[in-house]
Protein backbone atom coordinates (compact mmCIF):
# COMPACT_ATOMS: atom_id res chain seq x y z
CA UNK A 1 0.00 0.00 0.00
CA UNK A 2 1.22 3.50 -0.95
CA UNK A 3 0.36 6.11 1.40
CA UNK A 4 -0.50 9.94 0.35
CA UNK A 5 2.39 12.08 1.49
CA UNK A 6 -0.18 14.04 3.66
CA UNK A 7 -1.49 10.50 5.09
CA UNK A 8 2.02 9.71 6.20
CA UNK A 9 2.79 13.07 7.91
CA UNK A 10 -0.64 13.01 9.64
CA UNK A 11 -0.05 9.10 10.91
CA UNK A 12 3.60 10.65 12.18
CA UNK A 13 1.73 13.44 14.03
CA UNK A 14 -0.59 11.01 15.69
CA UNK A 15 1.75 8.46 16.84
CA UNK A 16 3.49 11.13 18.19
CA UNK A 17 0.85 12.23 20.57
CA UNK A 18 0.03 8.56 21.33
CA UNK A 19 3.72 8.14 22.64
CA UNK A 20 4.63 4.83 24.53
CA UNK A 21 0.77 4.17 24.65
CA UNK A 22 1.01 2.66 21.30
CA UNK A 23 -2.43 1.51 20.42
CA UNK A 24 -0.88 0.38 16.77
CA UNK A 25 -3.79 -1.12 16.18
CA UNK A 26 -6.32 1.65 16.31
CA UNK A 27 -3.23 3.55 14.29
CA UNK A 28 -3.07 1.31 11.76
CA UNK A 29 -6.75 0.78 11.28
CA UNK A 30 -7.69 4.34 11.22
CA UNK A 31 -4.42 4.98 8.57
CA UNK A 32 -6.40 1.95 6.08
CA UNK A 33 -9.67 4.13 6.46
CA UNK A 34 -8.16 7.26 5.54
CA UNK A 35 -5.70 5.72 2.58
CA UNK A 36 -9.19 4.54 0.67
CA UNK A 37 -10.91 7.96 1.50
CA UNK A 38 -7.83 9.97 0.25
CA UNK A 39 -7.74 7.88 -2.89
CA UNK A 40 -11.42 8.58 -3.49
CA UNK A 41 -10.73 12.37 -2.66
CA UNK A 42 -7.63 14.14 -3.25
CA UNK A 43 -8.90 17.40 -1.97
CA UNK A 44 -9.66 16.22 1.10
CA UNK A 45 -5.68 15.91 2.33
CA UNK A 46 -5.35 19.08 4.09
CA UNK A 47 -8.24 17.23 6.16
CA UNK A 48 -6.69 14.31 6.90
CA UNK A 49 -4.71 14.67 10.29
CA UNK A 50 -7.79 16.49 11.90
CA UNK A 51 -9.96 13.00 10.70
CA UNK A 52 -7.27 10.52 11.29
CA UNK A 53 -6.78 11.88 15.02
CA UNK A 54 -10.34 11.82 15.92
CA UNK A 55 -10.74 8.27 13.98
CA UNK A 56 -7.57 7.47 16.38
CA UNK A 57 -8.91 8.74 19.68
CA UNK A 58 -12.77 7.21 18.90
CA UNK A 59 -11.02 3.83 18.70
CA UNK A 60 -8.75 4.67 22.08
CA UNK A 61 -11.62 5.41 23.77
CA UNK A 62 -12.78 1.88 23.78
CA UNK A 63 -10.30 0.97 26.37
CA UNK A 64 -9.40 4.27 27.75
CA UNK A 65 -11.74 7.00 27.49
CA UNK A 66 -9.36 9.74 29.35
CA UNK A 67 -7.08 9.67 26.37
CA UNK A 68 -5.49 12.08 25.60
CA UNK A 69 -5.43 13.60 29.19
CA UNK A 70 -6.06 17.40 29.68
CA UNK A 71 -2.75 19.30 30.70
CA UNK A 72 -4.50 22.79 30.86
CA UNK A 73 -3.14 24.66 34.06
CA UNK A 74 -6.51 26.45 33.55
CA UNK A 75 -8.72 23.65 34.05
CA UNK A 76 -10.44 22.55 37.03
CA UNK A 77 -11.14 19.06 35.75
CA UNK A 78 -7.21 19.28 34.66
CA UNK A 79 -6.01 15.71 34.14
CA UNK A 80 -9.40 14.40 34.40
CA UNK A 81 -10.71 14.42 31.36
CA UNK A 82 -9.84 14.10 27.16
CA UNK A 83 -9.02 16.18 25.21
CA UNK A 84 -10.96 16.68 21.64
CA UNK A 85 -9.86 17.92 18.23
CA UNK A 86 -11.00 21.49 16.80
CA UNK A 87 -11.87 22.20 14.48
CA UNK A 88 -13.78 18.90 14.18
CA UNK A 89 -13.31 19.19 10.25
CA UNK A 90 -10.24 21.76 9.04
CA UNK A 91 -6.68 22.29 8.61
CA UNK A 92 -4.21 22.67 11.49
CA UNK A 93 -6.15 20.82 14.19
CA UNK A 94 -5.95 21.55 17.69
CA UNK A 95 -6.35 19.35 20.91
CA UNK A 96 -8.25 21.51 22.94
CA UNK A 97 -9.72 21.42 26.62
CA UNK A 98 -13.74 21.33 26.46
CA UNK A 99 -13.98 22.45 29.70
CA UNK A 100 -12.78 25.81 29.40
CA UNK A 101 -12.67 26.02 25.79
CA UNK A 102 -8.40 26.62 25.16
CA UNK A 103 -6.68 24.90 22.81
CA UNK A 104 -3.75 22.83 24.46
CA UNK A 105 -1.33 21.95 21.97
CA UNK A 106 -1.44 21.17 18.39
CA UNK A 107 -1.99 17.61 16.95
CA UNK A 108 1.16 15.82 16.49
CA UNK A 109 2.89 18.39 19.28
CA UNK A 110 1.20 16.90 22.62
CA UNK A 111 3.95 16.06 24.10
CA UNK A 112 6.33 19.22 24.02
ZN1 LIG B 1 -9.56 20.54 30.66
Amino acid sequence: MVLHPALVEAAAAVRRDLGPLGHDAALEQAIATRSWWLDEWEAGAELVLCLLAQDVQEAVHATDPTWPLCSETSCPERFGHALFVEPDLGPDPFWTCHRTGLPVAPVGSLRG
